[in-house]
């Protein structure tokens, strides 16, 4: 069957699927997930879930108030022990179940995650099936967490263990909601804690997918909770809550300032995935082909709502004006549409508050005085879509270089050498990931070395390594997650030393 006919068919089928998945969320309350069981959703305070492609109301969702808060902890409270005392294989049989099952519903998770974020439906059948890996590499890492034994002394022997540690929060945001969680809650639950879990507001669905698969999996009561509401009201709650012992946290830069001091009280263990300003710089070395490509892939897909998007292009000077040429004709090129439709690339964005939070930075740019080179307009159709946007010739200095805009649009700023690049690609508040084009060997070492940024790609657009370390320096974040660092985070360091009866004991005031 031609290529368009096959897409075609996918639509028609994409469409009617979603509609029978969201049908079940479709005039009803969703509520809460505690202690196994759904909450009753009978007199709860609701808000409403909106579709990014209609701008239609979808479903009312529960707003978690501080005795849900304090059901879903004390629940993760009493779970904790029989869950920690598990051995590692029991736990990693069912942590293999749940993959099994996000696997067999995986058609499900994503159209419903492209209906209530507007992503589109080609990288969302792929968010889920790695919402599964995330599933099967932490149950399989937790069999060879190390566990130290050492001989420190003739009469001793020493040993380290880790150990959970204890009933966690998890709060999320809304892009790649599924995948996103499950990065955060599965090595939670490999290393024995139990979770609360907190999804945004803006896309509640697919956490209580999560939610039922884990429980026919066969996790037992109260390790996994779920509460809906708002940041500032469940959110804050459960930083604040004492039977919580540490908080992951995937957001916004000044949300995670606020939880620090929010969980300040109870010394709250705390990671942070923050916000980004990624450079992606282009010597006039490079194989200028793989770096357009790579160029348009890590801005526009994921409608450029994405943390490591390469929000900055620092481009040099002496192939500008070719590069955003092609850049351009690329950007007209790129199919925006209905993120059900697999050939849609943009779909889109996910409410009108983060619509007009984009648009503002047209106005912005325009102040600033920057070009337009593509895009430049929301769309005046249905829902929440926008054109992909090229803004050339900035500075460092401007707003649209400095600020997170998490749209679909590039800033592009040239410089003249690999100094000034450097110097550019550091002058930002963000330091989460950076991008390096070019053919010098010795040039691209140098730059991954000097650049703030905690994770650097080069001659390579964004390829993930679940056993490498994701995170960002200064204001993207604190902490480490991938292969060991995430228990690192999870768990808790314990030195034993055990003295044999040959040891003999030193003697005072005898
Ligand atoms: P956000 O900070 O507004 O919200 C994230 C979550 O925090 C939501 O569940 C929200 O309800 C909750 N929250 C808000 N205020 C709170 C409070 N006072 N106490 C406790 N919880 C609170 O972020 P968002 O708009 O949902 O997500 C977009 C942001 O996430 C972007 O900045 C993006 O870069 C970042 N992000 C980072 C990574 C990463 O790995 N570094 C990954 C994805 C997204």
């Amino acid at each position: 069957m031609p290529d368009d006919l096959a897409s075609s068919d996918q639509y028609i089928k994409n469409q009617e699927s979603a509609e029978k998945y969201i049908s079940r969320f479709r005039k009803k309350t969703l509520g809460h997930y505690i202690n196994g069981a759904r909450t009753s959703t009978e007199g709860a305070k609701t808000f409403e879930n909106i579709s990014p492609i209609s701008g239609k109301i979808l479903n009312e969702v529960a707003l978690g108030t501080a005795e849900d808060i304090d059901a879903a902890s004390k629940a993760a409270k009493k779970a904790f022990p029989e869950w920690r005392d598990m051995t590692s294989s029991d736990r990693r049989k069912i942590l293999h179940k749940i993959a099994d099952l996000i696997v067999a519903r995986a058609d499900e998770i994503a159209l419903t995650e492209c209906v209530d974020t507007g992503q589109a439906f080609r990288f969302m059948s792929k968010a889920a099936i790695r919402g599964a890996e995330n599933y099967r590499f932490f149950a399989d890492k937790i069999l060879e967490a190390n566990n130290g034994l050492s001989l420190p002394a003739k009469d001793h022997i020493n040993y380290t263990v880790r150990t959970p540690i204890g009933p966690v929060g998890v709060i999320t945001p809304w892009n790649t909601p599924f995948m996103l969680s499950t990065w955060k809650i599965a090595p939670a639950l490999a290393a024995g804690c139990t979770v609360v879990h907190k999804p945004a507001e803006w896309s509640p669905l697919t956490a209580m997918l999560l939610a039922e698969i884990s429980a026919e999996a066969g996790i037992p009561e109260g390790v996994i909770n779920l509460v809906n509401g708002t940041g500032e009201e469940a959110g804050k709650l459960l930083t604040e809550h004492p039977d919580i012992k540490a908080i992951s946290f995937v957001g916004e830069s000044f949300t995670g300032s606020k939880i620090m001091s929010q969980g300040s009280n109870t010394l709250k263990r705390v990671h942070f995935e923050l916000g980004g300003k990624n450079p992606v710089i282009v010597f006039d070395d490079a194989d200028l082909d793989k770096a357009l490509d790579a160029v348009v892939f890590m801005i526009f897909s994921l409608n450029g709502e994405r943390c490591t998007s390469s929000s900055r292009l620092l481009i040099q000077s002496s192939i500008q004006e070719r590069f955003l040429e092609s850049l351009a004709e690329r950007i007209d090129n790129l199919s925006v549409g209905d993120p059900l439709d697999p050939k849609t690339e943009i779909g889109p964005l996910i409410h009108q508050n983060h619509l007009d939070k984009v648009r503002k930075y047209f106005d912005i740019a325009q102040k600033e005085g920057v070009s337009v080179k593509s895009g430049g307009k929301i769309s005046n159709k249905e829902g929440y879509f926008i054109e992909p946007t090229l803004f050339s010739n900035a500075n460092s200095k401007m707003k649209v270089s400095q600020e997170e805009i998490f749209g679909p649009v590039l800033t592009a700023i040239p410089f003249e050498d690999e100094e000034e690049a450097l110097e550019i690609a550091n002058d930002v508040s963000y330091g989460l990931a950076g991008y390096i084009w070019t053919r010098d060997v010795g040039r691209a070492h140098r730059l991954a070395k000097s650049l703030e940024a905690g994770m650097i790609w080069i001659n390579s657009e964004n390829n993930r390594h679940l056993p490498a370390p994701f995170g960002g320096m200064k204001n993207s974040g604190i902490g480490r997650d991938g292969g060991d660092y995430s228990f690192d985070f999870y768990m808790e360091t314990k030195n034993i030393c055990v003295a044999l009866d040959t040891h003999k004991v030193p003697q005072i005031g005898k």
